[in-house]
């Protein structure tokens, strides 16, 4: 028989096998409906190409099958488009449909035509064949070549394992093709079953979802193969020699029977041995050992019986696997439940590699979730990115858990009673995880429940007991601030019975003093006029006194009236200073003031604010000794919004403030030291006052919408760290509706010093 009259009947051999999948395919189909579209195009196109093989070889069409094969390959790029998810470029789709139409427009038109060589022979095939031919080839090429890579590319073993099962597929079927341009009966004929297997295989991995480990039943296959040649070898070897030199050696066929005999018998004794030898090597070599299950999970669950420790544990489990599954990422994930068991989210706890700490919230009906809790089994990134049914998974968990960079998930706990994942990374060698592995996991997982649940519980208890502490702490706090209020309060009759004793006894004594005087008719008019001065003095002192604690309590009751006018804040802190000029020249006490001359204008209560200053100045040179500096800062705040602030802080080389009194200051009456100590005036060095300035800037500060504090190292005389006090004003405060147009830059008629 020629190969002609083959091609018939092969043809219709085969295209009896098409049919049998395409139905096979219609019976069961895969999940994906793209997919399974395209698979029965390419398998409709098979059939017609068996029928194109049928009749080309008895009608002479000899390029019509080569035509259609081209169709099949463009199917067949389509289908690898939607199993492996890749966007082909429009250029490709393009360039690819041009050289098909290129080559059926050239087979239609001139069959028959050949380039000639230089020495006018033609070449042995027609230009048709050769654009067919090339453009299968090219396309061939490019579709293998790109999964090739893929496969090489990715970092997901059972990803990999796709791609490389893919890549044997396309190959087997293309070799399948290559073989049929051979007009060699054998080639033909080996070429149909291999194309017929390698569409097998294109219909199990399109209905399959999870497929086979390529690479590990590869390996088993030559394993089993080795095994078995090797084991058989040595036998096959004797008996040779027997059969050859048996006869010449004894020259006696019935020594020769007996030899062979014991040799045979020998060979079942030294078989088993041998043979389980040659197995432990080659499956060492190539299957990795198996692991010893139940020496591991019994080591495993005596470590973590100890453990009390989330973060530890975590280490614990990862490190247990990733020895044994030798991979080198992996974290323990707290599974959280919000209260009303409607949405959960996942913690992580590192263990090994750089894992993403962020917490994330996953819906309560997130597929993923709900998979792991009812399912009790590992779930793999694979079945994440490959499974249509995980498309509903919302995108941001989706990206969350590929950015996790995990193989695969496994649920500590059951159901509502689900704890959290343990998620394990590759392994370094890319082999994809074995069921056997998957199952170890499992395993694992099952032992870690009680141990994690102790272990949160240990964890809920310490947040508890450190709430606890810090709650104490704040309670000590809160109670030395009211032990100290309460003694502000006992305070405050000591220091205003002091304060308005001082000034009052000094009226009374000069008005005595006055009375007798005049009664003896010794007064003289300079004498009456230093008294009345005294006196004036005295008053003047009493009622700035009365005025301060009038504003102190006004702050209580209904907080500050304030009159925004549009002002600027250097005329402010010039009038603040005014009365302190005299008394930092005789002290020697440098003020030297930055960037407030240029700030912008700002609407404020001016009075309010000059009353502020002047007491904060009046502090800052009250608590700095003779040849201090003073240094008055102003910037603008950067700000994003229309709400524009500025910056001004006063910074002192005086005595400082304990961190401890950096509130208690702003508190009214409360000042540091005695409280038996009466003013001893407004600018002398240490100069106690009624405890009423920093009362009062603060409350004009906050009416303005602004902001005071203080910044020291401490109290010290000797060392002398100073003290910054920090103030926020706004440009524009909030309640500034009856803001006048008028600008204010005079010295105000109420202004007290
Ligand atoms: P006083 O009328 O006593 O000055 P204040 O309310 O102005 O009252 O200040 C309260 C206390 O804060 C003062 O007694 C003083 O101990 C401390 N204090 C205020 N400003 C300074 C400063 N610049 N340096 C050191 N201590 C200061």
């Amino acid at each position: 028989m020629t190969i002609y009259q083959a091609y018939p009947i092969i043809s219709l051999a085969a295209t009896v096998g098409y049919v049998l999948i395409l139905l096979l395919s219609l019976i069961r189909k895969g999940q994906n409906a793209e997919q399974n579209r395209w698979l029965l195009l390419i398998l409709a196109i098979s059939i017609g190409w068996e029928f194109s093989l049928f009749f080309a070889a008895s009608a002479g069409y000899a390029q019509l099958p080569t035509a259609v094969l081209l169709l099949s390959t463009a199917a067949l790029t389509v289908l690898t488009s939607h199993y492996l998810e890749w966007r082909i470029p429009r250029l490709g789709l393009f360039l690819g449909g041009v050289a098909i139409l290129a080559s059926w427009v050239v087979t239609l038109l001139f069959p028959y035509r050949y380039i000639l060589l230089p020495n006018n022979t033609p070449l042995p095939l027609s230009n048709s064949q050769l654009l067919t031919y090339a453009t299968w080839f090219t396309l061939a090429l490019l579709l293998l070549r790109k999964t090739w890579r893929d496969y090489k590319a990715t970092g997901f073993p059972w990803h990999a394992n796709r791609l490389l099962y893919w890549f044997v597929v396309l190959a087997t079927i293309y070799l399948g093709e290559l073989l049929q341009f051979f007009d060699l009966f054998a080639l033909v004929i080996a070429g149909q079953i291999v194309r017929l297997l390698g569409i097998f295989g294109l219909r199990y991995g399109v209905t399959t979802f999870r497929i086979f480990d390529v690479r590990t039943r590869g390996l088993r296959s030559i394993a089993f193969l080795i095994v078995n040649t090797l084991s058989a070898l040595p036998l096959i070897m004797i008996i040779i020699f027997i059969l050859q030199f048996g006869n010449e050696l004894t020259n006696n066929e019935f020594v020769t029977a007996v030899l062979i005999t014991v040799v045979v018998t020998l060979g079942f004794f030294f078989y088993e041995p041998y043979r389980s030898v040659i197995e432990r090597i080659t499956y060492r070599y190539l299957r990795g050992e198996d692991l010893n299950t139940n020496q591991i999970v019994r080591n495993y669950s005596q470590a973590i019986s100890r453990t009390l420790d989330v973060q530890q544990l975590s280490v614990l489990v990862v490190g247990t696997l990733s020895e044994l599954l030798e991979t080198n990422r992996g974290a323990l994930l707290l599974l959280n439940r919000k209260t009303d068991d409607t949405e959960y989210e996942l913690e992580p706890i590192p263990a090994m590699g750089m894992i993403p700490r962020e917490l994330r919230p996953f819906n309560s009906n997130s597929l993923f979730i709900q998979t792991l809790m009812h399912e009790n089994q590992p779930l793999l990134q694979y079945d994440l990115d490959f499974n249509p049914n995980y498309n509903q998974q919302l995108a941001e968990e989706r990206a969350w858990l590929k950015e996790m960079a995990m193989e695969v998930y496994v649920p500590v706990g059951a159901a509502a009673e689900m704890e959290g994942l343990i998620a394990i990374g590759p392994k370094s060698s890319g082999v994809p995880y074995q069921e056997s592995e998957l199952e170890l996991m499992q395993i694992l997982a099952d032992q870690t429940v009680v141990a994690l649940q102790n272990a949160r519980l240990y964890s809920e208890l310490n947040g508890q007991n450190e709430h606890i502490r810090h709650l104490n702490t704040d309670l000590t706090e809160q109670n030395e601030r009211l032990e100290i209020m309460d003694k502000v309060k006992s305070d405050f009759i000591t220091i205003a019975s002091h304060e308005l004793r001082t000034p009052l006894t000094q009226v009374k004594g000069y008005s005595d003093i006055l009375a007798a005087m005049n009664e003896e008719n010794a007064l003289t008019r300079e004498q009456t006029k230093e008294i009345v001065g005294h006196i004036n003095r005295a008053t003047l002192q009493l009622e700035t006194l009365i005025t301060a604690m009038l504003d102190a309590s006004q702050l209580d009751v209904d907080g500050m009236q304030l009159t925004f006018v549009k002002t600027r804040m250097d005329t402010i802190m010039r009038l603040s200073m005014e009365p302190m000029v005299q008394a930092t020249r005789e002290r020697r006490i440098a003020v030297s003031f930055d960037g407030v001359a240029e700030l912008p204008p700002i609407y404020a209560d001016f009075k309010r604010l000059v009353q502020a200053f002047t007491n904060l100045l009046g502090n800052a040179v009250k608590y700095t000794p003779d040849n201090g500096r003073i240094h008055i800062q102003a910037i603008l705040l950067p700000s994003t919004t229309n709400d524009e602030f500025l910056e001004i802080t006063i910074n002192d080389t005086g005595i400082g403030i304990d961190p401890k009194y950096h509130d208690l200051i702003f508190e009214k009456f409360f000042r540091i030291g005695d409280p038996q100590l009466h003013s001893t005036g407004n600018t002398k060095f240490k100069g106690a006052g009624p405890g009423l300035g920093l009362p009062i800037a603060k409350g004009v500060i906050e009416a303005h919408g602004g902001r005071i504090w203080v910044e020291s190292e401490g109290e010290d005389e000797q060392r002398l760290p100073g003290s910054k006090f920090h103030i926020i004003l706004p440009i524009n405060p909030p309640g500034a509706e009856s803001k006048t147009a008028v600008e204010t830059n005079g010295r105000p008629s109420y202004l007290i010093g």
